[in-house]
């Protein structure tokens, strides 16, 4: 999509602070950190929404929730504890449309969110 930032931090056209890629997913620091540890991990392919997702884009979306781990590993909050969570839409409070995996860590999260 040539006027999604995300997809734009995929191909190089915009720089991101990476922290992870593999064939199918690339993952970054969040611009507005909201914890110590704030990474987004999205897919390579346009994916718009969570609504958008189908059989078809399965492995795409698991893989989002491995690399989460690995991360989690890597950087060591992974005994710790963090939040793996998707926005979705307006009521979701998502405003970038290209799913993205928020990966947060480093403090102790609340619930409910706000
Ligand atoms: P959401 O509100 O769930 O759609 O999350 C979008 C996230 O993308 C927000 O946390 C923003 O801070 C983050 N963001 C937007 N643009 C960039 C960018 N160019 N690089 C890194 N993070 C970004």
């Amino acid at each position: 999509m040539s006027d999604c930032i995300f997809c734009k931090i995929v191909s190089g056209d915009i720089p991101s602070d990476k922290v992870y890629e593999d064939d199918l997913v690339i993952g970054f620091r969040d611009l507005n950190p909201q914890a110590p540890h704030h990474y987004l991990l999205i897919p390579k392919q346009h994916i718009a929404t969570i609504n958008d997702v189908d059989q078809g884009n399965e492995a795409i979306m698991g893989r989002l929730y491995t690399a989460a781990a690995t991360l989690a590993k890597e950087l060591g909050f992974d005994e710790a504890g963090y939040r793996a969570v998707m926005n979705c839409n307006g009521d979701g409070g998502q405003t970038v449309y290209h799913v993205h995996l928020h990966v947060l860590a480093g403090r102790q999260l609340t619930w409910p969110p706000g």
